[in-house]
Order: C-alpha cells, then sequence, then structure tokens
C-alpha cells in the first residue's frame, strides 16, 4: 500500500513526452514535489518514434548521396548500397544514448517517475494502475498518434504510418506518401536517398503548406531535380492490394503503384477515454482548450504539447512546459509568441522559417506595406562549396522590424537559431545589417538580405 508521501505531490503530470518532462523538470527545480506518468518511454514521440530517429535517418541519406556525388568533389568512393539493420543500429543506438541520459536526468534532478497508463479522476488526481496520485495542479501532456483519412485502414505492413516506417527492415523500392506536409517531405527525401521510387500526394496546391510559397516553390524545383515524384492538388480516392504492393487512386483518375503507402496526413491529440472531459475540462475536436499560458478552463489543470491546438513541435512542447512550471512557481511568465517559433523540415534540401509568410504579412498589414528580398545562395560562398542550392527571403513590415525569415538550402536550419533572434527581437533590417557575419559561412545569406533590405546590397543582384 503507498503511503501519501508516494502519492501526494504539487505537481502530477500525465505524459512523459517533450511537454511533459519538460515542464517536471522545471518543476523540480523551482521547488515543486513532481510525479510524471508515462505508460511507455519517457521521451515521447521526439525521441523515439520523432524528430530523432527521423533525423538519424536523414543524415544516413545525407552520406549515402555524398558517397553517390563524392566524385564531383575529386573523391573516389564507391556507393554500394543501403544497408538497413546497419542504418537502424546506428538510429537506435542514437535513442538509445539519449534515452538512458533523459532517465539520468530525471532521475538526479529529483523527478519521480511513474511507469503505467494514467487517467484523470478528478481536478486533482490520476489514477495509474489502481493507485491515485493527487498533485495541487495537474499537467495534461498525453502528446498525438498518427491520424488517417475516413475509411483508410493502416494496416502496418503495406499501408503505414510514420511509427512503422521508422522500423523498416529493408528500403522499398517504391512508396506512395499521402500528405505533403513536413512528416511526408522527410519521409520523402530519405527514401530517395536510399533509392526509393517516391511520389507523393497532396491534396494543396504546393509542398509544405504551411510555409511561405516561395519556399515551397524551391523546394519542389530541387526535388523535382532529385527526381522525387508529387501530384499536388490531388485528392486520394482510395487503395487496394496488388499482387505486391498497393495501388493507390486518385479523385482525378490517376492510379499510382508502389510497395507503400505511407499515410502522412497529419496527427491527432491522445484524450480519448482518459476523463478529461468527465472532469470538466473544455476540448475540442479533442485537442485540449488552453488559454495564452496553457491554462485550460479548470484552474487546477494545465495543458501542453501536441495536445493542445498549435504547432506540434517538440520545442514548443518545451517551451510549454517551461513556462506552465514557472507560472505555477509564480515566476509570471510570458505567453509564448507563436509566429516566433522556428520551424524546420530537414530534408534535402532543408526548408526553414521563423515568423510570418510574405501573404500572411500582407494580410496583416496591407499589401503597400510589406517589403521583402530574395538573396540567392548562388551567390553565397559556403553554399557553393556544399553545392547547394535555395534562397533566404526576408519579410519586412515597410520601415519597421523584420517579421518574417524564409530559407531553402542545405543546412539552413541552423540558421533559425540567428533568424529567431532577429524576428522575437523585432530587429530593423538597419540593425543586422551592423552584424559582420563570418566568411565564408552561410550565416553571410542571412546577413547579405539584411543588407540589400538596408539599401546597401554586397553580393547581390536581382
Ligand atoms: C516522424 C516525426 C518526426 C518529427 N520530427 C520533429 C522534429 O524534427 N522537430 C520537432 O520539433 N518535432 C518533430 N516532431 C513532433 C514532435 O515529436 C512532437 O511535437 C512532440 O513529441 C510532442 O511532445 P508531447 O510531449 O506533446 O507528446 P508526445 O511526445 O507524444 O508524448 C506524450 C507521451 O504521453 C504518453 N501517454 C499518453 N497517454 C498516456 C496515458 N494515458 N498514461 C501515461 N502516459 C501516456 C505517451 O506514451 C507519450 O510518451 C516529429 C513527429 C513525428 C511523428
Amino acid at each position: 500500500m503507498a503511503s501519501d508521501a508516494d502519492t501526494v505531490f504539487d505537481l502530477v503530470v500525465l505524459g512523459g513526452g517533450s511537454g511533459g518532462y519538460a515542464c517536471a523538470l522545471r518543476a523540480v527545480d523551482l521547488g515543486m514535489s513532481v510525479a510524471l506518468v508515462e505508460r511507455d518511454k519517457v521521451g515521447g514521440t521526439c525521441l523515439h518514434r520523432g524528430c530523432i530517429p527521423t533525423k538519424a535517418l536523414l543524415h544516413a541519406g545525407e552520406i549515402a548521396d555524398q558517397a553517390r556525388e563524392s566524385a564531383g568533389f575529386g573523391v573516389k568512393t564507391a556507393f554500394e548500397g543501403i544497408d538497413m539493420p546497419g542504418v537502424n543500429s546506428y538510429k537506435d543506438g542514437v535513442v538509445i544514448r539519449l534515452f538512458k541520459g533523459l532517465l539520468g536526468t530525471l532521475k538526479t534532478r529529483g523527478v519521480t517517475t511513474i511507469e503505467g497508463d494514467g487517467r484523470l479522476t478528478s481536478a486533482t488526481t490520476v489514477e495509474v494502475d489502481g493507485t491515485t496520485y493527487t498533485g495541487s495542479h495537474i499537467v495534461l501532456a498525453t502528446g498525438s498518434v498518427p491520424k488517417s483519412l475516413p475509411g483508410l485502414d493502416i494496416d502496418g505492413d503495406r499501408v503505414i504510418s510514420s511509427d512503422q516506417a521508422l522500423v523498416l527492415d529493408t528500403v522499398p523500392g517504391s512508396v506512395v506518401i499521402l500528405g505533403g506536409g513536413v512528416i511526408g517531405v522527410e519521409f520523402a527525401s530519405v527514401w530517395r536517398s536510399f533509392g526509393a521510387d517516391v511520389t507523393i500526394v497532396e491534396m494543396l496546391p504546393h509542398l509544405l503548406p504551411g510555409e511561405d510559397e516561395n519556399s515551397s516553390r524551391l523546394l519542389e524545383r530541387a526535388f523535382r531535380k532529385r527526381g522525387v515524384n508529387f501530384e499536388l492538388g490531388a485528392r486520394f480516392s482510395g487503395v487496394h492490394y496488388v499482387e505486391k504492393g498497393v495501388s493507390v487512386s486518385l479523385e482525378n483518375g490517376k492510379q499510382i503503384e508502389a510497395d507503400l503507402l505511407l499515410v502522412a496526413v497529419g496527427r491527432g491529440p491522445v484524450s480519448e477515454g482518459l476523463g478529461y472531459e468527465e472532469a470538466g475540462v473544455a476540448m475540442e475536436r479533442g485537442f485540449v482548450k488552453v488559454d495564452s499560458l496553457c491554462q485550460t478552463n479548470v484552474p487546477t489543470i494545465s495543458a501542453v504539447g501536441d495536445l493542445i491546438p498549435g504547432w506540434q513541435l517538440a520545442h514548443v512542447g518545451f517551451g510549454e512546459g517551461i513556462l506552465v512550471a514557472e507560472r505555477l512557481a509564480g515566476l509570471n511568465p510570458a505567453p509564448i509568441d507563436y509566429d516566433g517559433v522556428p520551424r524546420v523540415t530537414y530534408s534535402d534540401p532543408e526548408v526553414a522559417s521563423v515568423g510570418i509568410t510574405e501573404a500572411v504579412a500582407k494580410e496583416r498589414y496591407g499589401d503597400d506595406n510589406v517589403v521583402t528580398v530574395r538573396y540567392n545562395l548562388g551567390g553565397n560562398g559556403k553554399s557553393q562549396i556544399l553545392k547547394t542550392a535555395g534562397e533566404v527571403k526576408v519579410v519586412q513590415q515597410n520601415d519597421g522590424p523584420v517579421v518574417g525569415v524564409h530559407m531553402v538550402g542545405a543546412r539552413m536550419g541552423e540558421l533559425t537559431a540567428e533568424a529567431q533572434l532577429i524576428y522575437n527581437w523585432e530587429a530593423l533590417p538597419t540593425e543586422v545589417a551592423q552584424l559582420i557575419h563570418p566568411h565564408p559561412t552561410q550565416s553571410e545569406a542571412l546577413g547579405e538580405a539584411h543588407l540589400a533590405l538596408a539599401g546597401k546590397p554586397l553580393h547581390f543582384h536581382d
């Protein structure tokens, strides 16, 4: 029988993914006693089925491409193929090392981790395998799982989600990917690098439809060059098994045969049957509704991460988790500016952005009050050394601060570190233009775009 000391906490966090464990760690640092309830493995989607394993696969793909293309750099290698068990053991090794590190961090920092399936049983209690844990406050952080379309059954064999795509032990000969968002685009990039024949089907007019249209077009151009096929503005109508794989039908009458269909149409919240509604928590389409400080309508309950509406990104979960812990500790944290969250698609080429698109800026400030500059990586020394193509596009409110940065090209994700400072500190192009960027780096492209916006272009031509 557990004693009160084992079951009563300042904070009980339900779900040990990015949002939940970040909240738990910050809360113990601020002096709270914290129970973190997890039914699978702490680290959640990001560590075990998301960010980390996909980026390991993408890196293996990059090495494969470099091996194929090495002669263009004067280096002789022979690309012999992909050894998927070898790729998987590299990928799993990365995950396991980080997982062990996280377990150690949670333990040494003093978070009590409770293994098991949790259910909210009141505004201050969570039940796990028959034991009730009480928290003065509860944080819901149960995350998300892959979604499908009505009538489309993910069988885990020929019709798969990202969960199964991450553990394939062979490279498929051909794949249809339903959905041209971040997850679909990243898997397309990996499988193409591994030698598969890939077709993305996207209902909207562009790949990565949430990005600035210029970025989508540049990605499409690069994918075309890499031999990634895509059907844009195309609706899925059905799939049936053929001898060795699947035949995917589109509403435009096209049929595409492939070994596999990856369904990457988004992720839905994990909230059903967990007692949220019964405890009075306001919900919307399965997501938990919160205010700008991640507080639900129930005063003792907050929610963070993929479970609440908004960007489904690990670093957003971290930020929200930290914010909730600080609010509970009375530190008065500022709400998150979600436009200021960096977004990266780690395909080849990478697509990275922070702030708002040109289209949104025009809606917000008026067509005549928005200025943009596009700096082509053709003029950037380091990008030429890497043989990458792309652009850095900066969106400015007329005579005002930078409101959006949109980048396409190899390694552009790293530049969000600077771009987010520019956006979030509401920098003027003239202020950024004063900063000297190291040569030769790709960060110079960001510097050059701001020099051009400030009216003093250096290596720039239209
Ligand atoms: C293929 C893929 C690639 C991605 N790549 C990136 C990327 O590069 N960068 C990025 O920022 N984001 C990426 N993401 C998104 C990122 O993984 C999520 O945004 C992040 O994991 C959300 O964190 P979370 O804590 O809200 O939820 P989750 O990570 O889903 O964690 C929720 C946890 O709660 C547990 N849980 C659920 N219900 C219960 C219950 N009843 N009792 C106990 N435990 C429970 C689950 O087991 C899980 O561990 C990717 C996602 C996918 C699928």
